[in-house]
């Protein structure tokens, strides 16, 4: 007996890797400073609790639609329609089990086997298994730190093949908070009209912006792009709702209602009380996220100070996300380890700081540290940080 061929080569999520041993390690008692984090530390905001409660003691406690409920998919819609000027009707929206199972559907329903998707590093851990969990193949384009961490048109264009299906854009990005800007997505797009690819434009991040940046949905720029681009989008982020599973995706009506069908022998229906509350998310009051955002802000500006001043350590601003994405190749060529994995395990076991290698995001020059933890825990972090550099 075998494991299918399928998933012989599914490697398992860095970042969930290293949440593991840092929580092996404070079982054993240690004081451990945890970096690793890949979601907010806030709790959810009361009033959704509240919402989610009291569809309970409605009895929404039933099957809903495979596509999510109505009134939901509504209010998608009119926030789709407000912050990103995009018009949609409820048909081309489902919503799913996180955004991480909308990207899962896409694929899944647009990649035949040997399909190529292009995938610009550094990248979130999970696109390039679902790629090849739907049969394609990841063709990865380096987002150069001297650029922002960004790719160029040119380099996309280089990359095409006959096989290039679809391009994954991540804005704001998820590990190196960069974040494309109006004319910069209007570039791509050309490339990706002139070669017929889908555009998957992942907008998790789109609510977590800091200082003057801004989020500009690659669909909304003309209606051949509209038509190509699937819209993916999610609570967890914005709302401190990762626990909760609801994730949406909006697009063509045709690939909208293959997932559905897709969904409707998968997983029937995200969780019915876990879309009510994303219902009260999105039409309740946005003072919870505004205040989220304003302590994101203000532990962005003091780390990235921090970390600048550390010897061999090199961090870009941020624009958005809540990771900080420092280059520590200097660090490590002056340390006894030879990898940057290695550097990262031992600053694990030396220091008990856990932060994730950028070796899982496709930059192993980088380490991806998580602001979704106090001041004071950050701080203790870029202490012992400074103290294993000097060692
Ligand atoms: C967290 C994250 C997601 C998935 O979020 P869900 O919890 O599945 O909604 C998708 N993309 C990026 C870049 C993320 O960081």
């Amino acid at each position: 007996m075998s494991l299918s061929e399928r998933v012989s080569t599914l490697t398992p999520s860095s970042t969930l890797a290293i949440t593991a041993k840092a929580k092996e390690l404070k079982a054993q008692g240690f004081d451990v400073v945890g970096l690793g984090a890949g979601e907010p530390d806030f709790n959810t905001p009361e009033h959704i609790i509240e919402a989610a409660i009291k569809s309970m003691h409605e009895g929404q406690t039933k099957y809903t639609p495979a596509e999510g409920i109505l009134p939901l998919r509504e209010a998608i819609c009119q926030k789709l329609l407000e912050d990103n000027q995009l018009k949609y009707t409820p048909k081309q929206i489902i919503v799913c089990s996180g955004a991480k199972h909308a990207l899962y559907n896409i694929f899944q329903v647009i990649i035949n086997p040997g399909d190529e998707v292009i995938i610009p590093t550094p990248y979130w851990v999970s696109y390039p298994e679902q790629v090849k969990l739907a049969g394609g193949h990841p063709v990865y384009v380096e987002g150069k730190e001297e650029n922002g961490f960004k790719v160029t048109p040119e380099q996309i264009q280089q990359a095409v093949t006959s096989k290039t299906k679809a391009i994954i854009i991540n804005s704001p990005s998820n590990p190196t908070g960069s974040i494309y800007d109006k004319a910069e997505l209007e570039a791509l797009a050309e490339v990706c009209l002139k070669n017929d690819l889908f555009i998957l434009s992942d907008e998790i991040y789109e609510k977590l912006i800091y200082g003057d940046a801004e989020h500009v949905s690659i669909a909304s720029l003309s209606s051949e792009l509209y038509e190509r681009t699937f819209v993916v989008n999610g609570m967890s982020k914005p709302y401190s709702m990762t626990g909760w599973r609801i994730g949406y995706a909006a697009g063509p009506e045709k690939y909208i209602r293959a997932m559905v069908d897709l969904s409707s022998h998968s997983t029937s229906n995200p969780t019915s009380i876990a879309q009510y509350g994303a219902l009260a998310a999105l039409v309740g009051t946005q003072e919870p996220l505004e205040m989220m955002k304003k302590e994101f802000a203000q532990r962005r500006d003091v780390t990235l100070a921090l970390l600048n001043e550390l010897p061999g350590v090199s961090c870009l601003e941020p624009k958005g996300a809540f990771y900080l994405f420092p280059n520590v190749s200097e660090a490590v060529k002056n340390s006894s380890y030879s990898t940057t994995d290695e550097w990262v395990a031992a600053l694990l076991e030396e220091e008990k700081v856990a932060l994730v290698p950028g070796s899982g995001f496709g930059a192993p020059d980088n380490i991806r540290i998580s602001y979704a933890t106090s001041l004071d825990v950050l701080k203790e972090g870029v202490k012992r940080i400074e103290r294993f550099l000097k060692k």
